[in-house]
């Protein structure tokens, strides 16, 4: 029996007490004084000119850039073919000498992009799920996970959010077991300030349940999964509950516009963006402006053109020495603004994140079809949907109503679609109870059975 199974025997009193003392682990091993020093240096920058930081990210990736093709060994062999020194990359500009790295060249050489330099037993590993199944294991440093939660609290600090903040936590994790019947469908972590909700447990059935626990415990704060969280603020808004709310932060999947508009109208606030991604490549931070930064301090962040109009994103870490990636591919999307914010803080500026780049569907002709998920915006009365293509020209849009519902929404959301996708594409809307997640309780915006030629 492993210690999961363990865990989800014991009695709820006792389960407590374990998420509590993981959470008293975390928040030793996360937020230590080394945390505080980071989270210091980053807050100061936000008041430099964007000359400032850039110059400090570059002088970064020098000394990046030379760890990594002095002890790495995909780097010492990649740059001895392409014949360049470790000093021809001297700033974001000269990183356009190597090749895009993809995320399968990773996963087929792992263990080449190791350090030398590091023991196994001082790093943790991290992994990545990976929408279509194949995921990432690597390793981290301490310091850079330092970093990754200094530059995610830095944009958390911004809007008012502090970190003794209680969090009603609607994540991945399973804390409460599935064969449980009845509430409390969550479990508390002291230390870390969270109740953590079970996603998997949240149904018509249960929600009064959740609701009345998220307003006797007085929380101000929502972290979750969009699809998750705007499935409770749908909720909230028609059982007509009024929650405390100030603030709602999203991870994990895409924030679809509908789902940002159901936020808005259930709690008062829209939620906050953010992009970021557990191989720390490329970090996007909303201000309380609205403008999407690039945290330029953080990576190297390049944007490459893609088909669809938007750009591909694509980053350097240089925050991770156990484990360098350079020119990597993430697979999401983004598209690139020249407007300057009028809040002040340094950085590039996105218009919008646009998702994952296999989020696109192919039209008659072979087309590639991206950012679908504003067909969506005004669909007030759409809890989920999910757009499926088995042949190209053709998709199915698996719908799941809210309460309310009609022809008038049905007929509103067709001429919608009509007008992204033209007559190139056919398609025909089904109506489902419930769409399936993926292994790690994510909801996929869209999934494509296309083979790999035909994409
Ligand atoms: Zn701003």
């Amino acid at each position: 029996m492993d210690l999961e199974q363990l865990y989800l025997r014991l009695p709820t009193r006792l389960q407590n007490v374990v998420v509590s003392a993981q959470g008293y682990r975390i928040q030793r091993s996360r937020y230590g004084r080394a945390f505080e020093e980071q989270l210091a240096g980053y807050e100061s920058r936000s008041n430099r000119d964007f000359e400032q930081v850039k110059a400090h990210r570059d002088q970064r990736l020098q000394a990046f850039v030379r760890h990594a093709v002095a002890t790495v060994p995909y780097y010492r062999d990649l740059f001895a073919r392409l014949r360049l020194k470790a000093d021809d990359i001297r700033s974001l500009e000269d990183l356009g000498q190597l090749p895009v790295l993809t995320k399968q060249t990773v996963q087929e050489q792992v263990d080449r992009f190791r350090s030398e330099t590091f023991a196994s037993q001082s790093l943790q590993m991290h992994h990545t799920s990976g929408s279509t199944g194949a995921g990432l294991q690597f390793p981290v440093t301490l310091e850079s996970q330092h970093e990754q939660w200094s530059v995610w609290w830095r944009y958390r600090r911004w809007h008012g959010l502090q970190r003794n903040e209680w969090c009603l936590y609607f994540g991945g994790r399973s804390v409460v077991p599935l064969s449980q019947r009845r509430p409390p469908y969550w479990r508390t972590n002291r230390p870390g300030r969270q109740l953590m909700f079970s996603a998997y447990h949240l149904s018509d059935q249960t929600i009064a349940d959740y609701l009345v626990e998220m307003e006797r415990s007085g929380a101000r704060w929502i972290h979750g999964y969009p699809s998750v969280v705007a499935f409770v603020a749908e909720q909230a808004l028609r059982r007509g509950v009024r929650l405390p709310v100030r603030w709602v932060t999203t991870g994990a999947e895409s924030l679809l516009p509908h789902q940002k508009q159901i936020v808005k109208r259930a709690f008062g606030v829209e939620p906050i963006e953010h992009y970021g991604m557990a191989e720390g490549v490329a970090n996007i931070s909303q201000c309380p402006h609205g403008g999407l930064h690039v945290d330029e301090d953080y990576s190297a962040v390049e944007f490459l053109p893609a088909e669809s109009g938007a750009a591909r994103v694509i980053g350097t870490n240089f925050t991770n020495p156990a484990f360098p990636l350079l020119r990597y591919d993430v697979g999401d999307l983004a598209t690139p603004s020249d407007d300057v914010c009028s809040c002040g803080r340094p950085g590039r500026l996105v218009e919008c994140i646009d998702g994952r780049q296999e989020d696109c569907v192919i039209t008659r002709s072979g087309c590639r079809l991206g950012r679908l998920d504003h067909i969506f915006k005004d669909c007030v009365r759409v809890r989920e949907a999910q757009i499926r293509q088995d042949q190209p020209g053709h998709v199915t849009i698996w719908l799941v109503t809210a309460e309310g519902y009609g022809q008038a929404d049905e007929e509103a959301l067709e001429r919608e679609i009509l007008k992204r996708v033209g007559d190139d594409l056919t398609f025909e809307i089904a109506h489902v109870d419930s769409i399936p997640r993926t292994r790690s309780g994510k909801l996929r915006f869209v999934v494509s059975n296309l083979s790999a030629e035909a994409a």
